[in-house]
């Protein structure tokens, strides 16, 4: 067996750990009784209330006195429960600090069952993560759907099918007309596709389409990674990530190699917005061109 220390050979999860521990994590409400967090890996969405905080998703674990301090400026309220979009380490880092203060964790099917085992994942990552502990392991999962009411407010999360990984949910709060979409949306900036826990191009564009489906002008959407947008940002995200994909496909199909297609710069028209975050423009083109 390989040692750990040999196969976690990529720097950017290192490095994520490294800048969340000095990240300025900020709070923006959004309307009604929900927030979000930014800064601390994947954004948070915090909702509040007479039933205590709930919070979706948990950032990474290096900036969890970043998130204390904000969650405390908003109030003093305990976690009740914390709902992850899915297993990655900058959505779920938080997940055990959480349970010891007295969170419930709520998650897909899929996301417990990569947080109870080690994962590896590839592309600019190649990184392993062991099991995680017992207290950060989801309690409650699904399958499909699963609705319901924390501080007189309705929740509704949806599996989406495997898209960013095999975990992905959206949670829909309609009074407020909120949308956390996880990381099958990223606004402005290229996504990772987890092909290793069952992503791909082509089901992240099917993600895409469905989170278009679900939307109208006024509904506020939280992305995974960037700033909160809406509905013309979603469509924007499909379109690009279309774009992409047809015209790597049509390299691919010519006999191009990876290289090859890297050098055409099939996104040159985004890449200098969009290249800038876990993926540049080599990085996201290398992953579309796995998947097509
Ligand atoms: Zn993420
Ligand atoms: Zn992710």
């Amino acid at each position: 067996m390989v040692p750990e220390a040999v196969l976690n050979t990529g720097g950017l999860v290192e490095g994520a750990f490294k800048e969340a521990a000095t990240a300025k994590v900020t709070v923006q409400n959004l309307r009604r009784n929900i927030s979000i967090l930014s800064g601390a890996g994947g954004n948070i969405a915090v909702l509040t209330g007479p039933d205590g905080m709930l919070l979706v998703d948990a950032g990474i674990i290096t900036a969890h006195p970043h998130v204390s301090e904000v969650l405390a400026s908003i109030n003093r309220d305990p976690i009740r429960l914390l709902i992850n979009t899915h297993w990655h380490f900058d959505h779920t880092g938080g997940n055990e600090w959480m349970h010891e203060a007295g969170a419930t964790i709520l998650a897909h099917e899929n996301t417990r069952k990569h947080l109870s085992q080690p994962t590896r994942v590839e592309g600019n990552w190649q990184y392993t993560f062991p099991a995680a502990p017992e207290g950060a392991i989801p309690s409650i999962v699904f399958k499909d759907e699963h609705t319901l009411d924390f501080n007189n407010t309705t929740l509704m999360l949806k599996y989406y099918s495997p898209a960013h990984t095999d975990s992905d949910i959206s949670v829909y709060f309609p009074e407020a007309d909120i949308l956390h979409t996880g990381d099958t949306f990223w606004n402005r900036d290229y996504p990772f596709i987890d092909y290793a826990s069952g992503g791909s191009i082509d089901g992240h564009i099917s993600a895409a389409e469905a989170n278009i489906a679900k939307v109208t002008d006024k509904t506020i959407v939280i992305p995974g990674h960037g700033a909160v947008g809406g509905k013309a940002d979603l469509i924007l995200f499909r379109d690009v990530l279309v774009e992409i994909r047809d015209k790597v496909a049509a390299l691919k199909r010519q006999g191009k190699t990876l290289p090859e297609v890297i050098s055409a710069k099939p996104g040159a028209r985004y890449d200098a917005e969009w290249g800038n975050l876990f993926q540049n423009p080599a990085d996201f083109a290398a992953l579309v061109y796995q998947g097509v």
